[in-house]
């Protein structure tokens, strides 16, 4: 699939509908991290640059197609304007005639945000009114939320098929990472899946076992897998009803070709706790009192084996309890290897998901990776296979 981005269209004196996600954390009215802000600022940018008069469409919380005040966008414009580094004005709606006036008062060399667009129920039911409002506002119509691209929303897909469409640059990033890794990606490829529970990655683990060449299981989704095999995982977080689905990975992997990577060996303790007492043991020699929170050092060398061999990795999932010391182990040493290979260019390392952002920036990794995707839903279902409704809208 290909897409259009900010090269490929005519912005000189357009109005240009930018989608972003500035969905930020805000404590006590303050912005607490602008992470989202800054990264939508190449894209603002850029449409200056080219003449365009950039109009930003956001969600904040989830209103319910309801005026709530407490989500308002407008406290967020001096967070927006001290990230994007050009004046932000406000509207109090993202559609009719308020709108409009905003629009055609906005001037050269700054960006106008408009309120919260699932104030409107249209927004969420991807209503052919309310997207036929918004792109009367636009000439051109810009998606930077890949965040918000697993969503067919107004905002996200309904404007997109009603005015000439593009890719901002975050979502040119995203895109073209993803495509590196799982779209037509150098091989080897190593999928390494982690996290707490099969049951919400089944989809994803069902697809990568058809596209990549070796798939790591570990945290304690590993538990269920190994329970599955016969082996006793004592107090482990296992989903024993899970077990017919795990054979049934299992066995389309070996169909597919793919290798299969299980924990060797596992660090168990009788207790979830930080620097609690724990031993190293074979992976089916939990004690029946313990529990395994981590993949063990022979695991671990298998890992960094499998990744010294690959070209690309692609990465959900931390390998054990990471959160609790030393049981963030198995998910550092991995993290590591697959930044050092990635630095001496060997190796295209894509990751993504809540924990595993937060488990490759404490490993001191996530620098090094080529890409990691803070993209959370959009992220988890591309990896399932499945067509994004925002991205396909951008398809030329
Ligand atoms: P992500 O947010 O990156 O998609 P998940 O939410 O699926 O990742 O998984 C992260 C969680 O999995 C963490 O809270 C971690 O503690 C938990 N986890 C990993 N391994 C184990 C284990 N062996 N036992 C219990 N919990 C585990
Ligand atoms: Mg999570």
């Amino acid at each position: 699939m290909g897409w259009n981005t900010l090269d490929d269209l005519d912005l000189a004196g357009k109005r240009v509908l930018v989608r972003v996600d500035i969905n930020v954390p805000v404590e006590n009215g303050a912005v607490t991290d602008d992470t989202r802000m800054r990264r939508i600022a190449p894209t603002v940018s850029d449409i200056l640059k080219a003449g365009g008069k950039p109009v930003l469409l956001a969600h904040f919380g989830r209103p319910k197609g309801k005026v709530v005040p407490e989500m308002s966008l407008r406290p967020l414009v001096p967070a927006l304007e001290a990230a994007l580094g050009v004046p932000v004005s406000f509207c109090a709606d993202c559609r009719g005639p308020a709108a409009q006036t905003a629009v055609a008062a906005l001037e050269d060399g700054a960006a106008l945000l408009l309120e919260n667009t699932r104030f409107h129920p249209g927004e969420e039911k991807n209503g052919s009114e309310l997207a036929a409002e918004i792109a009367a506002l636009g000439d051109v119509y810009c998606n930077d939320a890949f965040s918000a691209a697993h969503r067919a929303h107004a905002s996200t897909e309904g404007v997109a098929r009603l005015l000439p469409a593009c890719a901002g640059r975050l979502m040119q990033a995203e895109l073209s990472a993803l495509e590196a890794a799982l779209g037509t990606p150098d091989r080897p490829v190593v999928a390494v899946v982690g996290g707490a529970k099969v049951s919400t990655k089944l989809e994803l683990l069902g697809n990568l076992v058809e596209k990549v060449d070796h798939l790591v299981i570990g945290g304690g989704m590993a538990n269920t897998f190994l329970a599955a095999q016969g082996i006793d995982v004592g107090k482990s977080l296992c989903e024993h009803d899970m077990a017919p689905t795990a054979r049934e990975i299992l066995a389309k992997a070996q169909t597919a070709g793919c290798e299969i990577v299980l924990p060797v060996d596992v660090v168990v303790a009788r207790e979830f706790a930080a620097n609690a007492d724990n031993d190293t043991v074979a992976a089916d020699a939990c004690p029946a009192d313990a529990m395994i929170l981590d993949a063990g050092p022979a695991t671990v060398a298998k890992v960094a084996e499998v990744l010294a061999g690959a070209k690309t990795l692609i990465w959900n999932g931390p390998m054990g309890a990471f959160e609790i010391p030393p049981f963030d182990a198995a998910t550092n040493a991995a993290a590591r290897a697959a930044a050092e290979l990635t630095r001496a260019g060997q190796l295209t390392s894509v990751a993504g998901g809540g924990d595993t952002v937060a488990a490759l920036n404490q490993a001191g990794a996530a620098g090094d990776f080529t890409y990691i995707s803070t993209a959370g839903g959009a992220f988890l279902e591309w990896m399932e296979g499945k067509t994004l409704p925002g991205v396909a809208a951008l398809a030329r």
